[in-house]
């Protein structure tokens, strides 16, 4: 057994995750946010935040994580870098296993996990993962100046990516499956007007050159002229060829960060992200179990929607308690 009972646990620590602890924590319910692998969610990998509303300016992503932080703790919210391995969801309360070991018990449960960078599949993006390959031009941008580096994706994230790596690169090649791109026409315009981005369609990235050591020396693309060459490497008109290039950085999407979830009764859809019971509030197929942010919406994503979102899963949780504690005083009073 373990000592810790909670009134509210809240996994994830984006958005979605600090804002639905500004509201229990109003709500005096001292929630526990564990951080998770990434904390401040996918916010951390950009800069500047230009559509969060209240800021005419903008505002830098890694201030309006901290500042949110300190808000919800103003209020009386507790951290912890951990992260939900496993979650018991038969019992009352929820038992979740953490990654140090460790084990809480929690009467109310927010998800707010968010969702992961998507790796392509090319070969040896395992050993230059972080030697080279990046999911986040953020962070890792500025150690390719003066490179020619290749963006995979054609989504707004390729387009971020694309924009900001044009700050330090030579040259930055977007390189898209097809010849259409799937980012919004603002962002589109704004990577085309940059001289030093240039587009590459219907082709895919097979392989990865290079060492931990050396980092990324250059990468084997395939283009077809029809697009997703992968799917017809075996096809006469798909051409196989070499660049050099400094690094490669995957702009392809996210996956949810759900594995704790997938032996409980919480649903999941076919991509992993939580299903809502009724698709308009925050509450699961688990009674008691909330979600909100990126973890439950693979369309709009935005700071402003996971945090929406979590304030939404705050507010269902503290309803749900204190019916919790109508009904657990109901029964004390009729023993
Ligand atoms: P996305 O819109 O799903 O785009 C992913 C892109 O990667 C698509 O172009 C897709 O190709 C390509 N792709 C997927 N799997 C691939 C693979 N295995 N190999 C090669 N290419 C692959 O994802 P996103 O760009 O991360 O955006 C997600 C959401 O966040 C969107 O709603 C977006 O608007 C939003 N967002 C907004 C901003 C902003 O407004 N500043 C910035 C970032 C993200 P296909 O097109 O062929 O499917």
């Amino acid at each position: 057994m373990t000592d810790e009972v909670h009134d509210v646990v809240i996994a994830g620590s984006g958005m979605a995750g600090l804002t639905a602890a500004i509201y229990a924590a109003r709500a005096d319910l001292e929630p526990l946010v564990l951080e998770g692998d990434e904390p401040g969610g996918q916010l951390t990998l950009t800069t500047d935040v230009e559509n969060y509303p209240g800021f005419e300016d903008g505002v830098e992503a890694f201030e309006l994580i901290q500042e949110t932080k300190g808000q919800a703790e103003r209020f009386g919210a507790s951290y912890r870098q951990l992260s939900v391995e496993d979650a018991d969801l038969d019992g009352r309360p929820f038992t979740l296993h953490l990654s140090d070991g460790s084990r809480l018990e929690t009467k109310a449960f927010v998800v707010a996990t968010g969702a992961s960078a998507r790796w392509v599949g090319a070969e040896n993006e395992e050993i230059l993962m972080g030697n080279g390959l990046s999911t986040c031009a953020t962070c890792d941008g500025a150690f390719h100046r003066g490179d020619d580096v290749l963006v995979i994706g054609g989504g707004d994230s390729a387009m971020e990516e694309a924009i900001f790596l044009s700050k330090f690169a030579e040259r930055v090649e977007v390189v898209h499956r097809r010849e259409e791109l799937r980012a919004s026409e603002i962002m589109k315009d704004r990577a085309m007007d940059k001289e030093e981005i240039e587009f590459t369609w219907n082709t895919e990235l097979l392989e990865i050159y290079g060492s931990e050591e050396e980092g990324v020396t250059g990468a084997k693309l395939a283009h077809h002229p029809e697009g997703r060459p992968k799917e017809k490497l075996d096809n006469p008109a798909t051409e196989e060829y070499d660049v050099d290039v400094g690094g490669v950085f995957y702009a392809i999407g996210h996956d949810p960060n759900t594995e704790f979830l997938v032996d409980t009764d919480v649903v999941l859809d076919d991509e992993g992200y939580v299903e809502t019971l009724d698709g308009r509030t925050s509450e699961t197929h688990v009674d008691g179990v909330f979600v909100g942010g990126d973890v439950t919406d693979s369309f709009y994503q935005q700071a402003v929607t996971a945090a929406g979102m979590g304030c939404m899963a705050a507010i269902d949780a503290e309803e749900w308690l204190d019916e919790l504690e109508r009904e657990e005083k109901a029964e004390a009073a009729a023993e």
